[in-house]
């Protein structure tokens, strides 16, 4: 396989992993850069290809087709340049007195003249094949963008209508402002200025401040709930979280860990108003507080103090058993 075809079938696999795959994926890897990656690599194909054709490498010594047809033993001979009416001879040496060079050389002479041959160029097709290879390679990366933006606007949060949005938005910032102890507004990013993408955050919010924003991965999947009763396990469970832990952040908790333990503490309360059972919010949010430690990585900041248990400094709700 060429450079060019593991790029465009790398590029194909990765665009139906990040439409069909995991939404982490698609919350961690901007597809924008993925694009704009492909598209240098054709360029840079491009333009090496170009350069391939346009000034092949000059060698002035005899060809190893020539080398072949006249016996010399490419390995081991020297080669002298010797000018003969105009014309240049090379004369096979390996350490002759001037005498033999004479010799060497009338012998030369002597041989048949050379057949013309047709210059051989190397990719010498057509300079325009490179630049038909280029253009399939802007075909394939235009076709993925169509097909992204094709699905994107058919699933989805931007699927639906501007005013059921606005409803779904509004119910999420009831919630949240809830939480916050104060009027908040809650934002779905759709163009992603503030979220997913570069930040790789789910959502993002001042501490203090007024109005956080949510990937629209995040809120289709509480829309989901909220409006279609629909759950969706972990994906859920996160979406649910990430709401309630920019709700802790616009109160004023600047802290991530204890942030997310309140967060997922909260989240049982949300999940129910937004239609789950109890038992069930319950256990969507202890399994986000297990995956907590996970999720964190090496990234101590991100991780829930270990005050986070029941009866523990930041349990919300000392005087209950469950936690959370
Ligand atoms: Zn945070």
């Amino acid at each position: 396989m060429s450079p060019a075809t593991i790029v465009r079938v790398a590029l194909v696999v990765f665009v139906l992993a990040w439409i069909f795959g995991p939404y982490e994926l698609r919350s961690a890897v901007p597809v924008l850069i993925v694009f704009l990656i492909a598209l240098g690599l054709e360029l840079n194909f491009l333009i090496g290809a170009l350069r391939g054709v346009r000034s092949p490498r000059p060698d002035r010594k005899p060809q190893k087709i020539d080398r072949e047809r006249y016996g010399y033993d490419a390995e081991t001979d020297d080669l002298v340049l010797v000018h003969r009416n105009g014309e240049e001879v090379w004369i096979p040496y390996s350490g002759e007195s001037a005498d033999e060079i004479e010799e060497l050389i009338a012998e030369a002479e002597s041989s048949p003249p050379e057949v013309d041959e047709p210059v051989f160029e190397p990719e010498g097709r057509s300079a325009l094949a490179p630049v038909r290879q280029f253009l399939i390679g802007l075909g394939i990366i235009g076709a993925l963008g169509l097909t992204i933006w094709f699905v994107e606007s058919r699933t989805g949060w931007n699927s639906l209508d501007g005013s059921t949005r606005l409803e779904a938005v509004e119910r999420f910032s009831e919630e949240a402002s809830r939480i916050a102890d104060k009027p908040v507004d809650i934002y779905c990013d759709e163009s992603r200025d503030f979220v997913g993408a570069v930040q790789h955050a789910d959502g993002v919010a001042e501490v203090g401040g007024e109005r956080a924003y949510l990937t629209p991965e995040i809120c289709h999947d509480l829309y989901r709930l909220a409006f279609e009763d629909e759950v969706r396990g972990g994906q859920t469970a996160r979406a649910i979280a990430v709401l309630a832990h920019e709700a802790w952040h616009l109160r004023g908790v600047g802290d991530e860990g204890v942030t997310e333990c309140y967060a997922v503490q909260s989240g049982v309360d949300i999940g129910r108003r937004l239609g789950l059972s109890e038992d069930r919010a319950r256990q969507l949010m202890r399994q986000q507080l297990a995956e907590n430690a996970l999720r964190a990585g090496g990234s101590v900041e991100y991780r829930v103090p270990p005050e986070c248990r029941d009866r523990g400094r930041l349990d919300l709700d000392p005087g209950g058993t469950r936690f959370p």
